[in-house]
Parts: C-alpha cells; sequence; structure tokens
C-alpha cells in the first residue's frame, strides 16, 4: 500500500477519488478493479481494489478514529454532521452526474430528490441525537437510567442500486451514535461514495471516523466482517451475501443489522381507484425494477382483472426507455450486463415453464435496458413469483376475496414491503395488519418518514433501521442504576 495524495480521475467532467480513504489519508493498492457505466458500458474509472491488507489497516484506523470521534460532545458531533449536509448541498449536482454515470440511475430524480434527501439522513440524525434524552425513572429505592454509549467501528457495507442515497442512509446514524465506521460500497457503482468520503474530510471529521474502502464483496468485504475489532455490522444487499456476513459477525459475536431483497404483493381491491393503481403499479418499472421496495407481485381482484390490466397497459406504454441523463426518460439501462442476463435468465425459464409472458420479456440489443415485463405465472410456485428478480419484471395474479388476497401476499419468503389499493379504510387496517411486511404502504408508495423504522420480515432482513432504532442498534445500552440514598 502507498501513502499519497490520491489518485483521481475525471468522470464526466468530475474529479472522483479513486483511492481508499483510510485515518484521514488516500491509500491506494497495487491491484484495481474497473467501473463501467450502463450507457454504452463505457469505461469511467480504474479504482483501488483492497484487500486482506487494506481491511486490516482500515480497521486499525477506525478503533483509532473511534477515540477521537466518541469523545466529541453531541453538539459537536453534530455539528460535523451538519456540515456535511452542506457539503453534499453544495456538490448535489456533481453527485447526481457521477450516480447517473457510474450506476444508470436517472439524473433528474438524483438531482431534484435523492442527494438531497442524502444530506437529510445526517441532518435528521444530527437532530435525534441532540435531542435525545436518557429515560429516567424511580423503582424500587432505585433511580434507572438508560444511556446509550458508541460501541465501537462499525463495517458499512452497501449495495450498488441506490449507492448514495443507501450510504448516507446507513452512515448517519452510525456516525451519529458515536462509531467510525468503515464503509464499503458495491464494486459495480463506487463512485458516489468516493465524493462523499471526501466531503467527510472538507468537513472535518477527524481522521478514522469515517473510512471508506474499496473493492470486491467477497475479498475485502469479507476481510472487513471478520475483523474481531469490528463492533456493529450494517448490510444492505441480498440474502446470500448476508448468510456470509451473519457468519462472520456470529464468529465475533457482533450484532448485525441486514436489509434485504424484496417480492412485494401490490394488491388491488375491487374498490380501488383503479387508474391510480394501475398507473402505480406501471410505476414500479421505476429504476428498471432495481427496487428492494418495489411490489413485483401484482395481485388483483379477479373481477377486475381484464380493466385493470387495460389501465396497465396503458401506463406502460407510455414509460419512455432511454439515456437516464436525458430528463424525458422514465426507464433506465439495468445497471450492469451480467444483470441484464440474470434478469433474462428468469423470462426465459419462466416461458419454458409455462407461465405466460403479457408484455415485453427481452432485452433490447445494443443496450443494456429490458422491456418492462409482466407474466402471468401458471402457478404461485413459479420461479418468477417466489424469487427476486430486482428488473423490470412484475407478475400478475388475481384473487377471489379478501382472506386469498392475504394467502397469495404471504406465501413468499420475504416480508420486506407491500403496497395496498383499496378505498376502504377498514379494509386497509385489516389488510395492512394482516400482511407480514416491514412496511405497508395503503393508495401511496415509497413515501416515508425518516424517523420511522425500516427493515424486512423473513428473508428480507434482521433488525430495524431507521430513527432511533438504528442509534439503538449502534449502541451499546446501558442501564445505570443508583440507589436512591445515594442522591440524597
Ligand atoms: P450483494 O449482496 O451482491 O452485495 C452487497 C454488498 O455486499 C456489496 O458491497 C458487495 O461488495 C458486498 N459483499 C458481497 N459479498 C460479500 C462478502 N462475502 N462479505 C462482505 N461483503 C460482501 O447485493 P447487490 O447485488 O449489491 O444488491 C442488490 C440486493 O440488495 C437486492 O437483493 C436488493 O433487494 C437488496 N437491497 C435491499 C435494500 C433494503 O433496504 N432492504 C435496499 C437496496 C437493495
Amino acid at each position: 500500500m502507498k501513502i499519497g495524495m490520491g489518485t483521481r480521475q475525471d468522470v464526466g467532467g468530475v474529479s472522483v477519488p479513486v483511492d481508499h480513504l483510510i485515518g484521514g489519508s488516500w491509500v491506494s493498492s497495487p491491484q484495481r478493479f474497473e467501473t463501467r457505466s450502463p450507457m454504452g458500458w463505457e469505461h469511467l474509472a480504474d479504482i483501488a481494489r483492497g484487500d486482506d491488507a487494506t481491511a486490516d489497516a482500515a480497521v486499525a484506523a477506525a478503533v483509532e478514529g473511534f477515540e477521537a470521534w466518541s469523545a466529541f460532545s453531541v453538539g459537536e458531533r453534530a455539528d460535523a454532521l451538519h456540515r456535511l449536509a452542506d457539503l453534499i448541498e453544495a456538490r448535489n449536482d456533481d453527485i447526481a452526474l457521477v450516480e447517473t454515470l457510474d450506476m444508470g440511475f436517472l439524473y433528474e430524480s438524483m438531482k431534484q430528490r435523492l442527494v438531497a434527501r442524502g444530506a437529510l439522513n445526517f441532518r435528521t440524525y444530527a437532530d435525534l441525537i441532540t435531542e435525545h434524552e436518557n429515560s429516567t425513572w424511580d423503582a424500587k429505592s432505585m433511580r434507572n437510567q438508560v444511556q446509550r454509549m458508541p460501541a465501537g467501528p462499525a463495517v458499512v457495507i452497501t449495495p450498488w442500486n441506490a449507492p448514495f442515497m443507501l450510504s448516507t442512509w446507513k452512515l448517519a446514524p452510525a456516525l451519529a451514535a458515536g462509531n467510525s465506521v468503515i464503509h464499503k460500497p458495491a464494486e459495480w457503482s463506487p463512485l458516489s461514495a468516493a465524493l462523499l468520503a471526501e466531503l467527510t474530510l472538507e468537513a472535518g471529521f477527524p481522521p478514522g471516523a469515517y473510512n471508506l474502502v474499496q473493492g470486491i464483496g467477497e475479498e475485502v468485504g469479507a476481510a472487513l466482517v471478520a475483523d474481531p475489532r469490528v463492533r456493529r455490522i450494517t448490510f444492505t444487499g441480498s440474502p446470500e451475501t448476508a448468510r456470509h456476513i451473519g457468519r462472520a459477525a456470529a464468529a465475533n459475536i457482533v450484532p448485525f443489522t441486514a436489509e434485504l431483497g424484496g417480492k412485494g404483493p401490490f394488491v388491488v381491491f375491487a374498490d380501488a381507484d383503479l387508474d391510480a393503481a394501475a398507473h402505480r403499479a406501471a410505476w414500479q418499472f421505476d429504476d428498471s425494477g432495481q427496487v428492494c421496495l418495489a411490489g413485483t407481485r401484482l395481485l388483483v381482484a379477479a373481477e377486475i382483472r381484464d380493466e385493470f390490466l387495460e389501465r396497465f397497459h396503458h401506463h406502460a406504454d407510455a414509460l419512455v426507455l432511454g439515456d437516464p441523463r436525458d430528463p424525458a426518460t422514465d426507464i433506465a439501462p439495468l445497471a450492469h450486463p451480467d444483470h441484464r442476463d440474470r434478469v433474462h435468465g428468469f423470462v426465459e425459464r419462466a416461458r419454458e415453464a409455462g407461465d405466460i409472458v403479457v408484455r415485453g420479456g427481452q432485452p433490447i440489443d445494443g443496450s443494456l435496458h429490458y422491456q418492462p415485463t409482466l407474466i402471468e405465472p401458471v402457478s404461485n410456485d413459479s420461479e418468477v413469483v417466489q424469487r427476486e428478480i430486482f428488473g423490470p419484471v412484475l407478475t400478475l395474479q388475481t384473487f377471489a376475496d379478501e382472506a386469498e388476497a392475504i394467502a397469495l401476499a404471504n406465501s413468499t419468503d420475504y416480508g420486506l414491503s407491500a403496497q395496498i389499493w383499496t378505498a376502504s379504510q377498514s379494509r386497509a387496517e385489516r389488510v395492512g395488519a394482516a400482511v407480514r411486511a416491514g412496511l405497508v404502504w395503503v393508495n401511496t408508495f415509497l413515501v416515508r418518514d425518516l424517523t420511522a423504522p425500516f427493515g424486512g420480515c423473513g428473508i428480507s432482513g434482521i433488525g430495524r433501521e431507521g430513527g432511533d432504532y438504528a442509534l439503538d442498534f449502534h449502541s451499546d445500552i446501558k442501564t445505570l442504576m443508583i440507589l436512591d440514598d445515594t442522591t440524597k
């Protein structure tokens, strides 16, 4: 490893650091990996490829950084988080452009909403720690007080599909709680994290409070989660990877949270505003379906199936596939050729199994775009119903009554999100209570207050993030009990 000023590369006119940030310095690696753009599969940058030595150095830096960062007062920590949020807002358009080039996210969405949401993650947690009061009560001649202690270095591992927003979402509570962090972004979209790392330096974080390690999950990611000096692991990604990380966490008795995949039911009752529901159903193709929360299983009351389908096609036909830099584009390419092939594999196997492809079902030649696809499965056991595809592929099934709707909604191993479309308040409450999912939206989608709990049931995850839930996870919680006499 070589410590220096750090290597930078020009990405669409933005200068991006392509090394690790360890202990406040840019650190390179002998090996590099390349990142390419989903638009035309153009080469964007060569990034430092971390190894065991990188992981070791990053954890050592985080151990030192923890001493400094956890000694900051709550007010000092909150100020640093607000400064970081200010800097994110100031670099809004650069972050948006780099993310669009690297991952294919729609530029307008990034520019108008998602970078700002990233900044808001830091502000929300700055405010939460400032407003927090230890709960205190008297019982059995004792004064009891519950305190949060920063837990230690935390490894934060993020996926490729919404890299900037998800990174800020996971980093903010870890840092706010007083933990130092080692952030390992996904190798398919590593660039916006590099800009964020640079901003932590500008925001005056002490060396080692925030460390960025770039590289391949099975290599440096695996080394990081296996290190016994790490005291928290927080992961967003696939259930398959979570199983590996869970084993490493268990070996060191380290708490870990896992935000994993989804197979959300999108339940439409006959009394729903059908056009609103069909419009929203077509928008489950947003981000080319690379959304863990998407309602990918359309479950529709049998008596409205035809009318719903007609309206769905109408809205899906209006979606514009194109370059994510173009404001007219609704649907961007998939993030990676391997992922396009994986998505198409699901559709090919569905055809072979006798499922009916009602629309789409093909990659678009010469690009990473995939046609928005709807499949009517022969059975609820079909692979396309039971497994997360993570592409623009929805299934359509019907139900006879509310009981069947609930049974179908709960019939996969996942349980991240659900959507219910109905005009009836009592049905919304009844079905909402019966559906096994961490997040249930009724007649809307995606809107969520950052202080609300977030997480999944079943193989969709372990633990809850958001608001105080994430702060509790990142803390060692202590009960301080003082005999009443002591206070006299
Ligand atoms: P992934 O599991 O392949 O990779 C996620 C991260 O884990 C990457 O940074 C990767 O490098 C790292 N990694 C891989 N193997 C590792 C190992 N052995 N040890 C340590 N780290 C390792 O997931 P992905 O393909 O990047 O992301 C897509 C998945 O993420 C989908 O299943 C999606 O539903 C899920 N997701 C969930 C949420 C949520 O909040 N529930 C949000 C976004 C994405």
